[in-house]
């Protein structure tokens, strides 16, 4: 294992330097924000759950805003703050992925690369104000796609609702940029998705296993590149592919990841992540090791059908995605998740400032407690490496009670 020193936050982030096919995939993650300056295609800036073909279907690049621009990972992403983001009317308690996102698209504000905010309203009322807040700010357009929520009663409805939904976005976007719509480009565009997808669920089941082969940091940013794919899933997908095959490789050894200690405690992580990288170091450092978290579950909870009716299909899968099901039936269906990686006990993360889980955290820790009847514990997620540190004892204590 090495400890980087640069580009990190003031808390050195541990990486498994032996994990080779790795380090492609992280210099794609840091090379994201200079790769949409050179792209030549419309750079569209979406919601971290947004699934990302919609918006190569239309011959735009989709950039997770929230990913690229609120991860910590360079000592200059300490100066975001929140300062640009108060300014242009955010409210201070709003959570930090926001913050420093806005923060860093309004310091640049005359020179953005970015041509459009496609926000999906409905389940992130926050980050839809951040995206009008930026729109306006910087003169581009705010386009909103309004996704129902999950309802087993209203199944057609709201299907035929999203399907609107979806149609009238293509067709606006078809008039104001020039774009033809085609569900043959759709359709090319989910295979390209799905391949990704089929890929992400192989290695989150390696996660399963005794010995796990990957550390925490190492998955969260591999799941991660299900936000827009990382501009090219044409790239990302050979690249995933590789880490798959290393991964398999050490499965087949039975090696366990650099880092992990022998009899490490199952953790599985509930909810949004921090933007401090060094969280996932923490769980080794505490004596547990990760085994799976749903920060992006959602865009790879299963793959879309490539059958004819494609707007249709996609409209039922949006529908369905874990983070739009309320809180009873998503605690039971994340439970059916969570059981196939073998936890021996699971973190809720509660970012300050997000409303969207801590309203169901109850809800979701009992209902977790009660159907795998392993130890449950919420964590409170603050915004710098200090906060982050201040967990240590929480989660020791909570490993040393699984042992
Ligand atoms: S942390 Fe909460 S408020 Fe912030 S982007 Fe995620 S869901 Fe929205």
């Amino acid at each position: 294992m090495s400890e980087i020193t640069a580009p990190v936050s003031s808390r050195k982030i541990r990486f498994d330097d032996s994990f080779e096919s790795f380090s492609r995939l992280w210099n794609l993650i840091l090379d994201s924000r200079n790769r949409i300056s050179s792209t030549r295609s419309r750079v569209i800036a979406k919601w971290r759950l947004f699934p990302p073909e919609i918006i190569f279907s239309m011959g735009a690049t989709p950039y997770d805003l929230l990913l690229h621009e609120g991860l910590v990972t360079t000592k200059d992403d300490e100066i975001n703050t929140s300062k640009y983001a108060i300014e242009a009317g955010l409210s201070a308690d709003c959570c930090p992925w926001n913050l420093s996102a806005v923060s860093k698209i309004l310091s640049k504000e005359n020179d953005s690369d970015i041509d459009m905010f496609l926000a999906a309203a409905g389940f992130c009322d926050m980050s839809s104000k951040s995206w009008q807040t930026m729109a306006r700010r910087i003169g581009k357009p705010f386009y909103s796609i309004e996704i129902p929520p999950f309802n087993f009663e209203s199944e057609n409805n709201a299907v035929s609702f999203i399907l609107q939904e979806l149609s009238s976005m293509f067709n606006r976007l078809s008039r104001r940029r020039g774009y033809k719509f085609s569900e043959e480009r759709l359709l090319e565009e989910i295979k390209k998705g799905n391949y990704i997808r089929n890929l992400l669920s192989d290695i989150t089941e390696f996660l399963s296993t005794q010995s796990v082969p990957v550390s925490a940091l190492e998955y969260f940013l591999i799941q991660a590149s299900a936000g827009d794919y990382l501009q090219d899933p044409d790239i990302t997908g050979p690249i995933l592919n590789r880490i798959k095959t290393e991964i398999e490789s050490r499965n087949k050894n039975g090696e366990t990841a650099p880092g992990i200690q022998d009899g490490a405690t199952r953790i599985y992580f509930v909810g949004m992540a921090p933007q401090q990288l060094g969280f996932w170091n923490l769980i080794e450092d505490c004596g547990g090791v990760s085994v799976g978290c749903d920060t992006y579950l959602s865009l790879f909870y299963e793959l879309i059908p490539e059958h004819t009716n494609v707007q249709k299909e996609l409209a039922k899968w949006i529908w369905r995605m874990p983070h739009n099901i309320p809180s009873i039936e998503r605690s039971k269906i994340l439970t059916s998740y969570i059981k196939k990686q073998n936890p021996d006990a699971v973190i809720i993360g509660n970012l300050v400032g997000c409303r969207n889980f801590s309203q169901s955290d109850r809800i979701v820790k009992e209902t977790i407690r009660e159907e795998l009847g392993i130890p449950v514990t919420s964590l409170e997620l603050g915004a710098s490496d200090e906060d982050i540190t201040l967990l240590e004892p929480h989660i020791r204590s909570l490993i040393d009670m699984c042992k």
